[in-house]
């Protein structure tokens, strides 16, 4: 398999993945998708919430806010799966008396590390006279269990294919021209088709002079591939730890085979 990096940001990566198989791909989606541990809050124990929000309001707004994960100091394991959470968490607390909005920068961490990937996250607005004191439990769980533990999104296309004749079809400018997403372009007299911007929209094939002449087809051996994360990791990351979860999981199987 061929690897190219086409575009990465902190949270975002855009990857080829060439003579491959969609398994391959979408292996790497779904490890990304729901196993990749990342920290949320999880246990909340309220000592004072005199706000008009119900304490569970306040506990699941508390649970979808992402916290950076620092998967080299916390590991995930059966262990934190089954309640020990003495590998995998990190103490949460928040005190504080209206009138204001809570924000997720209000959020106090026992571990620096661990704290909102944006401080500016609302969570609640306390009226004059009212207070919120609660502590939480930060732990590392995966995506399959919730939502609140999905690292981000990720996805894959096929390359599309142009077979076209050249000496039949006239006027290749007005076919780059009709792409909606600028993916074509016209050089040396052939057709240069973008692969991560085309959609498969199938718009250029109405603007041939010769629909015989030009057909639009999928490459099932290669995709654009692309992984983005909601700030807890960077989103190389997060694939390299997909990858490394889908080599263990290969090794375990060889190793009891
Ligand atoms: S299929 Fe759609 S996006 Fe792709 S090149 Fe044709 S018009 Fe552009």
């Amino acid at each position: 398999m061929k690897v190219t990096v086409v575009s990465h940001s902190d949270n975002k990566l855009t990857l080829l993945l060439e003579k491959t198989k969609p398994a391959v791909a979408n292996a790497l989606r779904r490890t990304f998708i729901a196993e990749v541990p990342v920290m949320a809050v999880k246990d909340v124990t309220f000592y004072e919430n005199t706000s008009v929000m119900p304490d569970e309001y306040v506990a699941h707004r508390l649970a979808m806010v992402p916290l950076k994960t620092d998967l080299k100091s916390y590991k995930w394991t059966e262990a934190c799966a089954n309640g020990d959470y003495s590998m995998c968490s990190a103490d949460i607390s928040i005190d504080e008396a209206g009138p204001k909005t809570v924000y997720s920068s209000d959020i106090k961490t026992s571990d620096p590390k661990i704290k909102p990937i944006s401080g500016k996250i609302p969570i609640m607005k306390l009226m004059p006279g009212q207070r919120i004191r609660l502590e939480a439990k930060a732990v590392l769980g995966k995506g399959e269990d919730h939502a609140k533990w999905q690292v981000g999104l990720a996805g894959y296309k096929y390359f599309t294919t142009i077979k076209a004749d050249y000496r039949k079809l006239k006027d290749l400018k007005a076919v780059a021209a009709s792409c909606p997403v600028g993916a074509l372009k016209v050089r040396e007299g052939k057709l240069e088709l973008d692969q991560v911007k085309c959609t498969h929209c199938n718009e250029c094939s109405h603007f041939v002079n010769d629909p015989n002449a030009f057909k639009l087809g999928f490459d099932r051996t290669s995709f654009v591939f692309v992984a983005e994360t909601n700030g807890q990791m960077t989103a190389k990351e997060a694939i390299l730890q997909s990858v490394k979860m889908i080599e263990d999981k290969i090794q375990s199987m060889q190793s009891q085979l």
